[in-house]
């Protein structure tokens, strides 16, 4: 590969080009910087929009890598790869094809809140994924370090400062892309802590990113520094698990991927996982040991909702916390504590591990470790994901101060598929809060920020009652095939199928109307009340726990016996019957978000010097920093007066 850049003197480290510069081989759409779970999406979304993709990360063999818990999904991260599989993404496909132990989570709450979950064997989920990269169509996989990037003139019709062109490897070679993603996770400068020593790394036994943080940094990016860590790995055998809770999966196990009826491993097969818990010995030994413990010390944000043990003891003191012993795998002798981060040093580590019951003589493999690392504040990104400084430049995953794989690959797919569009010249695909969990996600970093690492819950989303893992294909499938191109068609037409069969189906079941008393009679289990002297239509009778579509249609036959066919669409009928009479109210709510969002503000807006709109010094900023798409977007910015918004909202009506 060709070296060809031009250097000036305002970015000393990136490079400037200009069209007459040397040769541009190789060249490509799209490329996409880490291998991680924002990048193997963000590529692999790519190449199915089209594009022409190269992605460059350290090692290929850490392709798929999961740094930290054995497991994907969860309350919220489960809605998360839904909508990640209802774009045709990755990550819900894989685990189907990995996971030792599957379970759903919040079961007791409606089916709007379940949160599907797995525990994965590591290295099944690395070779199936790297199976699935180095064979998809257009995707070219490149080990590398990215040390730069390639910056020419600015397009005339877009803000920023310049464009990316490319990127410079470690060795000096170049590589140019219409887009370039940059999904580096935890590597931007890049530093492990165990006890008082650190080193630079991006995780254990991986060089950190340092040429790309300072690139970052001179571009005039805001940058900040977060903190998270990993628990010790414990050897199997050195466990007593015959005096432990013992925790079995589902029967059946509920796969993530819509395209799978089930997954890999029979649930008898599966793995468990057990429990136990602290006791006050552990909070003796971190207590005593602080002084030795510098990541504990430092005043950089750790992940509030998977905190580390010591910031648990010192927030939490005389409490028992949850120890859950997760498999790694299949055929891994290794066991992994979650709710055991720490960064002890390493000898103090097997010491507290063994005062906990069940772990009296267990053997410590890997210590626990924390990570310090740079990430951009996201508000410097559009909802496309694209940045507001550099144009054609998009990052994604923990880059943006994010916490999870589940996180990371929702940007990634976001991310890959808006760089491609992007090279077509096509108008972005954004997912709005009340379209997916994605867009909520999306549009609280680009309009509030964080400051601590950024997980996703169920309780960040105003419409949860639409938005569930169920129906996820119904609300992306058809977007992702129409207006981005990443959906199969084979993917595509079974959601057509699914949608206009719920639609169907729903129609019928509101039709078939009959006495309560006549209900009753049918189906004795179920606890209808025969007061009503008014009909009760079949919907109704569906929202009664005791009743499924299989009941219902044994009651009535004709024409119901058709819907119990497939399991999924009678198991969807049965939830959109929980939920029809608040969806109605629900729909309402959303169409004015909707009208608020459709409200959108001119990307060219200079909010520091306008005159037409009365706004303070300090909403201009805020506007300026963060710069909102929409009306809707520029009201969640926390500061954002309502008076602020009257007068942007009459602005733009003047103005369009
Ligand atoms: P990563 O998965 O980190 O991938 C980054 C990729 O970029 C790597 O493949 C790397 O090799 C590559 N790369 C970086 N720089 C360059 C470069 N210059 N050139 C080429 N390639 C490059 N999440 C939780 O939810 N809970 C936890 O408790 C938790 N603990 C964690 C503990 C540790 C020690 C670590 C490291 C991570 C932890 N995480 C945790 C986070 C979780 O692993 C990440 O959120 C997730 O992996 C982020 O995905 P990503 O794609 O953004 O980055």
């Amino acid at each position: 590969w060709v070296a060809a850049s031009f250097t000036k003197q305002q970015f000393p480290l990136a490079r400037l080009s200009s069209d007459s510069a040397a040769p541009r081989t190789p060249h490509f759409d799209v490329i996409v910087i880490g291998g991680g779970h924002a990048g193997t999406e963000a590529a692999t979304a790519a190449a199915r929009c089209g594009s022409r993709t190269l992605l460059l990360t350290h090692r290929v063999d850490t392709i798929g890598q999961m740094s930290c818990n054995p497991s994907f999904g969860g309350i919220g991260k489960g809605h998360l790869m839904r909508e990640v599989d209802a774009l045709d993404g990755l990550c819900s496909r894989i685990c189907d094809q990995s996971g030792v132990h599957y379970k759903v989570l919040n079961r007791r709450k409606g089916p709007a809140v379940w949160g599907l979950r797995a525990q994965i064997d590591r290295k099944l989920y690395k070779q199936n994924m790297q199976k699935e990269i180095l064979n998809t169509p257009l995707l070219t996989v490149q080990e590398g370090a990215v040390e730069d990037l390639i910056l020419t003139e600015p397009e005339p019709e877009h803000t920023g400062k310049c464009r990316v062109s490319g990127v410079v490897l470690v060795d000096g070679s170049t590589v140019y892309a219409e887009s370039v993603i940059l999904t580096t996770g935890t590597f931007l400068r890049g530093m492990i802590v165990i006890g008082l020593e650190t080193h630079p790394a991006g995780r254990l036994g991986d060089q950190p990113s340092i040429g790309l943080a300072q690139t970052l940094e001179k571009l005039g990016f805001v940058v900040g520094r977060l903190k998270t860590g990993t628990p010790p790995r414990i050897a199997k055998e050195s466990i007593n698990f015959s005096i432990l809770n013992k925790h079995i999966p589902d029967n059946p196990s509920v796969p993530f991927s819509f395209t799978n009826e089930t997954v890999w491993i029979k649930p008898e097969d599966q793995l468990p996982c057990y429990l136990t818990h602290t006791n006050p010995r552990v909070d003796e030994i971190v207590l005593k040991n602080l002084h030795l413990n510098s990541h504990v010390k430092e005043t950089t944000r750790g992940p509030r909702y998977c905190p580390s043990i010591e910031s648990k003891v010192l927030r939490f003191p005389n409490r028992l916390h949850q120890v859950w012993l997760e498999p790694e795998g299949m055929d891994s002798d290794l066991i992994y504590p979650q709710g055991l981060s720490m960064t002890l040093p390493a000898e103090l580590q097997e010491k507290m591990i063994t005062c906990i019951r069940g772990l009296e003589k267990a053997k410590v493999i890997q210590p626990g470790y924390g990570v310090q690392y740079d990430y951009l504040d996201p508000r410097q990104i559009t909802p496309s994901l694209e940045t507001h400084l550099v144009q054609r430049l998009f990052f994604a995953g923990q880059i943006n101060g994010t916490t999870g794989y589940e996180e990371a690959a929702a940007q990634g797919v976001i991310a890959g598929i808006n760089a491609s569009l992007r090279v077509s010249r096509k108008p972005p695909f954004v997912v709005s809060r009340t379209e997916g969990y994605i867009g909520v996600l999306i549009d609280d970093l680009t309009t509030l920020g964080t400051s601590e690492p950024y997980r996703m819950f169920t309780s960040r989303v105003e419409f949860r009652l639409s938005l569930r893992p169920d129906n996820a294909d119904s609300r992306l499938t058809l977007r992702g095939y129409k207006d981005a191109g990443c959906v199969s068609q084979q993917r595509y037409e079974r959601a057509c199928w699914m949608k206009s069969s719920l639609e169907e189906g729903i129609s019928v079941l509101k039709s078939i109307e009959f006495l309560s008393s006549k209900w009753k009679k049918l189906i004795p289990e179920a606890s209808i009340s025969t007061s009503r002297s008014l009909p009760v239509r079949a919907l109704d009778v569906l929202k009664y726990e005791e009743v499924d579509m299989d009941s219902l249609a044994k009651a009535v036959p004709e024409p119901l016996k058709k819907y119990t066919k497939c399991r999924e669409l009678a198991e969807r009928l049965k939830i959109e019957a929980t939920y029809e009479s608040v969806l109605f109210h629900q729909l309402q709510e959303i169409k004015g978000v909707q009208q608020d969002e459709a409200l959108q503000l001119p990307k060219d807006l200079d909010y520091l010097t306008i005159r037409d709109v009365s706004l303070s010094h300090e909403v201009r900023e805020k506007l300026h920093f963060s710069r909102p798409q929409t009306i809707g977007a520029a009201s969640r910015i926390p500061g954002v007066t309502p008076a602020a918004i009257i007068n942007l909202l009459r602005f733009v009506k003047t103005t369009q």
